[in-house]
Formats: C-alpha cells, structure tokens, sequence
C-alpha cells in the first residue's frame, strides 16, 4: 500500500514525462502569476493605506499631545491670573499672602515655588519679591533671600499687565517653566505680580494616556529644539533639532504640522513620526511610533497573503500534476505502442478510449500497425523467394562449378595418362630398341611428374579450402623462404636454361606469416615464371618494404597474359590460351589459390603484363606485428583479381 503510494507520488510528480512536466510548469506558471500578482498589488496597496493611517493617527496623537501640552500650561496660568477683591492700592497683609500663595500651591500641584511680587511702590518695592511659598521637600515660607526682578522683562511686561511665560529651564534634570501674571483689584488696577515656576515633567503624565500602539511615545520639545517631557526620563533635554519634522516646524512655525516616515527617531530606533506646533507655547508635540510596531500589521498581512499563496501553489501543483497525469496517460499510451510497433512487433495494438483526437490517433496507429503486418508478410515471403531463387542459382553454380572441375581435373590427368598409355604401348613392340626404351621411359617420367604437379595443386587446395584463413604465424624473414623457394627450381632451371637475379630494397623483410601457405604462393609464381618463359630467358624476384607492409615482385620475359584473359585469370580453373599452348598441363588453381592464401593474410596480389613480352607479379603482405598493420596500400592496379 505504501509502495503503491509512493509510486503515485513518483509518477505524478517525478515522473520521466518532459511533456508533463512541461504541462505542470506551465499550468504553475499561468495559476500562481496571477495570485503573485494580486499578492503584491494587494500587499502594495494595503500598505500605503496602512502608511496613511498611521500618519493620521500620529498626527491626531500629536495634536491631542499638543493640545494637552497647552492645557496643561494654561490650566497653570489660569490658576495664578488673579482678580482680588481688594479695591484700592492698599497693600495687601501678610497673613493674606500666605493664604493666597499657599492656596494656589495646594490647588495646583505643578507648581513648585509661587511667589508674589511687588508693583505698588506706595507700599513696598516695586519688583521685589514679597513672599514666596516652594515646594522642596514640604511647602514652606521663604522670607529671606527674596528677589528682585525690578528690571527683568518677565517682571516688567507681567506689570504691564499681560501674562509672560518664559523659555523652559532645565534643572538637575527637569524643566521648569516661568510664568507671571498680574494681579487686578477690583478696579482692574495692577496690584502685584504672581511669579510661578511649573514643573514641566508633570507634562509627562498627562501625555501618558496618550497610546500609539504599545510601543509608541509622545514627547513635547522646546522652541530651542530640546525636549521637555519624554517618558524615558534620560532623553529629557535632548537636542532633537536635527530631526526633520521637529527642525521643518521650528523654523517655519506657520507650518502647523509635519510628518515623516522611518526615519531614526529619538530613541534611535527606525519610526514613523508626526509634529503639531503649539501656538500658545511655541513649543512642538512630536508623536513617533517604532517601525517595528507600526509595520507589525504590513508584516503579518504580508505572512498570510505569503501563506495564502504557498497553499494555493501547493493545490494547483497537485491538481496540475493529476490533470497533466490524465491527459498524459493515453499519450504516454500512444507513445509505447508506437515504439512497440517501431521496434517490429506489428500484433501489437493500442487501446485508448478518451472519445477524443487522441482516440482518433490511437485507431490510425492501429490501422497502420496492421498494414505494417501486412506488409512485413509480403517482404517475408519475397525474401524466402529471393533466398530460394539464390540457393537454386548457387546449386546451379556449384553444380556447374563441379562439372568443370571434374571436366578440368578428368583432362588434366587424361593428358599424361594418355601419353603414358600411348608410352607404353610403344614398349610392346617387339622391335623395340633399347634407345627407344630410354625414351620411352623418359616420357612416362615427365607424364609422372606432371600427373603429380596435379595432385599436389589438388591437395594444396583441399588443404586451405577455398577461402584461407590465416593460422599458425609467426615472424619469418621472407626473402630468406624466397631464396630456399629458388634453390628448389635450381633443377627446372638448369633444363630450361633460365637465370633467376634474386633482389631485396629493404632491410628489414620479416613479416608474421604462415609459412606453408605462403611458401606455396612464391612455388607457384616461380613456377608460373618458369614454365611460362621461354628458354635462356631471365626471372627477377625482388623484395622491398615500408614500415608496415613488404612487397615481393616476381617478374619474367615470358609469354605474357593476353588482354581478353586478363580479368579471369585468379578464377579458378582459368588458363589463357596461350598457356595451355606452351604449357599442356596446368590446373589453372595455382593462382586461383596464391590469391586466397594472401587475401587471407590481409594484403593482396595484382600483375601487370604485355603479351609475349613481360609478366611481374606482386604480393604485398602486411607485416603484422613486425609494422603498422594497414599502414601503406599498395598502389592501385586495375586488375579485377
Ligand atoms: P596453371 O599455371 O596451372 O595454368 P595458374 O593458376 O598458376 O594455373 O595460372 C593461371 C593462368 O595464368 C595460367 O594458365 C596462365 O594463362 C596465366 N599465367 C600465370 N602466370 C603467368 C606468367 N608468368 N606468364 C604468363 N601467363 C601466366
């Protein structure tokens, strides 16, 4: 079950099909392009709305920051702008300092030293300080080192009448901000001068309800570009002019609001940011959200449309392999049939049932296979004609091959045996002289010897058979077998007075041969030379050799081949008719045989001849393992050998 399960997976998905694979690649290709395309436009576009919400949302943050900012202040100063009930310039009594400074301490826990300040010279000093209440530690009366602001801006513009706030002041750590305001009688008239510091990290708190996610902050800075309240305590004082927003606003303060995206906010990490300047203070409400959160929602969309398209791939893999599958089985079908039937089995057929033009397709394969059967029977049936009409045409050929042989071998022996007959018939002569019994004798003797020259062509050939086959090398120096071959003649060729030059162009003639065979091929060119030569005429053998073969040329001033005769003469029982004239006896197999014995050592025998003038032989032999085998061809002779 498995096996089976794990064949299916192999065959869907693996499986040696190009033409599916080519179909699933390109059903993937054509399924997921479209998903891949909507994923990003989907993915692009939800994160520009997303990019713009996040601004909006850090700007309304900011804004609240900057409107709580101001309240803040506001809620300070309205807490010091006095009116009191006094009606006249008169000055005002100590205990009732106490009471009004004290009071405004408790009610407003940001101020940390509150102080009343003299504008009535009538009464006391105008500028000086007449009482201050401070919160260090516990609230307490300060009566001594009091102050004199008499000349300071802050003192003269609040006497004016109109509220000052002063530039933020950084303190072990914390801001405090300044601000006078005036006191009004009841007549409106400017009694004295309330100085109140505010401690600025109380900002802190109220901006702490504001969320920009989890991670998210809001932090006020100064006109000189420092903050004045972060939540993380150490970044209070910082210079974040250099931040774009915060620097775009300062400088052009007409510019209500800026925003930005990831840029290096304070905190050092990668934010998006938005700015809202605060008219009342001059000062700017910053709210910066971390990439890292603000992107969060981008990344988790971007995971599951990431997802979303991975199990999609995965469906339209599976369901593109089990389609490709189904429209490639009959194919796959097709194609098995096709090579069956290619590689000859013409009984075999295809069995598709789609309804389709793969059907269609499968029953013209059919079709074709069983005219391919048809055909193949007829070629059968010509080929075992052919065959029988061959053998017949080869019986007739040996049957004729034997006449002739039989014919060829019945007058070659008839020829001696007649003369020795006739010989013999001559001995039971009465009269017969001794002189003409030595003659007699002498006939039967050259009729013996020729009948013998006979039998030994016969045996020779009986012992190659028709077609040599080299057996039994070894290397042999064949000019050295030539010599012995010529010192055999020695005896023919003192009857017939005939000169043999024996010649060698090269130094090396050692060749792997059989030595029998080859032996037989220079007895009969010699012989051919000899007996087909007139007497007192002259043989040359000669031997000469490249790296790979040797050449061995036997040549005479003999009777030569006629032109007619020179196509037939290595067939076998061929005599032209001049040498049937001067030589009677022959087998007409000598060359029939020398050709078989040297096709068999791989080289090859030609001649070249003018009728009664000339006559060369060549053999040329490979030297086997003595050279190059096959190295150099003999040079090309017509002659159909
Ligand atoms: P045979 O010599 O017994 O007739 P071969 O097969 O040796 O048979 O030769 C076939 C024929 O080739 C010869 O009958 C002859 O016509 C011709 N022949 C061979 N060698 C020579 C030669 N040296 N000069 C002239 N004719 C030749």
């Amino acid at each position: 079950m498995r096996t089976r399960y794990w064949y299916w997976i192999w065959k869907t998905f693996l499986g040696p099909s190009r033409l599916r694979k080519k179909f699933v690649r390109n059903f993937i290709l054509v399924g997921s392009l479209p998903l891949i395309l909507m994923g990003a436009v989907s993915v692009y576009l939800i994160n520009l709305t997303h990019k713009i919400d996040v601004r909006a949302l850090e700007l309304n943050i900011a804004s609240q920051g900057a409107l709580k900012a101001e309240r803040f202040v506001d809620q300070v100063i309205s807490d010091i702008n006095l009116t009191v009930t006094y009606e006249d310039l008169a000055p005002i009594k100590a205990d009732q300092y106490d009471v009004l400074l004290s009071g405004m301490m408790k009610d407003n826990l940001d101020i940390v030293d509150i102080s009343l300040v003299c504008t009535t010279p009538d009464f006391c000093s105008s500028g000086y300080e007449l009482r201050r209440w401070s919160k260090i530690g516990e609230s307490q009366v300060v009566n001594s080192n009091l102050r004199n602001f008499s000349t300071e801006k802050s003192f003269l513009t609040s006497s004016g009448g109109k509220i000052f706030r002063s530039e933020p002041e950084l303190r072990d750590g914390n801001f405090y901000l300044s601000a006078l305001s005036p006191i009004f009688n009841t007549r409106n008239q400017i009694i004295g001068v309330i100085y109140a510091t505010l401690d600025l990290q109380k900002i802190k708190e109220s901006l702490s309800e504001l969320k920009l996610g989890s991670t998210g902050y809001i932090y006020i800075v100064s006109q000189s570009g420092k903050i004045l309240s972060h939540q993380n305590k150490d970044l209070i004082g910082k210079d974040v002019s250099n931040i774009a927003i915060v620097s775009d606003i300062l400088k052009d303060t007409s510019l209500n609001f800026s925003n930005n995206v990831y840029y290096s906010g304070v905190s050092g990490n990668s934010v998006s940011g938005a700015g809202v300047f605060i008219n009342s203070l001059n000062w700017v409400a910053v709210a910066e959200w971390p990439a890292l959160e603000s992107q969060s929602l981008i990344r988790t969309i971007f995971i599951q449309v990431t997802m979303f398209f991975l199990a999609t791939l995965l469906i339209i893999t599976i369901f593109a392999s089990y389609v490709a599958l189904k429209l490639i089985e009959p194919i796959a079908e097709i194609r098995q049939g096709t090579s069956i039937i290619g590689s000859g089995d013409f009984n075999y057929r295809v069995s598709i049932k789609t309804g389709d033009e793969l059907e269609d397709l499968a029953v013209n394969l059919n079709k074709m296979a069983e005219h391919l059967k048809g055909l193949e029977e007829l070629r059968d049936l010509r080929l075992k004609t052919e065959y029988l009409s061959q053998s017949l045409a080869k019986e007739k050929d040996l049957s004729k091959l034997k006449d002739q042989f039989i014919t060829t071998v019945t007058h070659q022996f008839n020829t001696p045996l007649s003369v020795i007959n006739w010989a013999l018939d001559g001995l039971r002569d009465q009269d017969v002289t001794r002189d003409k019994i030595n003659e007699i004798s002498t006939i039967i003797a050259k009729s013996q010897k020729d009948i013998v020259a006979i039998v030994s062509d016969l045996v020779t050939l009986s012992e190659i058979g028709f077609r040599y086959q080299k057996e039994n090398d070894k290397p042999l120096d064949l000019f050295e077998l030539v010599k012995k071959v010529t010192e055999a003649f020695s005896n023919s060729l003192k009857i017939k007075n005939i000169k043999i030059t024996l010649s060698k162009s090269t130094e090396n003639s050692i060749a792997t041969i059989n030595e029998f065979t080859i032996r037989k091929v220079f007895e009969n060119l010699i012989d051919n030379a000899i007996g087909y030569s007139n007497a007192g005429s002259e043989v040359f053998v000669d031997i000469s050799g490249t790296e790979s073969t040797l050449v061995i040329k036997v040549s005479d001033k003999g009777i030569g081949i006629p032109d007619k005769d020179k196509d037939s003469i290595f067939q076998q029982f061929y005599r032209a008719t001049n040498a049937v004239a001067k030589k009677n006896v022959g087998t007409g197999l000598g060359l029939f045989i020398c050709k078989s014995i040297v096709d068999g050592h791989g080289g090859r025998i030609w001649f070249e001849s003018k009728e009664n003038v000339e006559t060369t032989f060549f053999v040329q032999i490979p030297r086997g393992n003595q050279g190059i085998v096959g190295g150099v061809v003999a040079p090309k002779i017509e002659n159909k050998a």
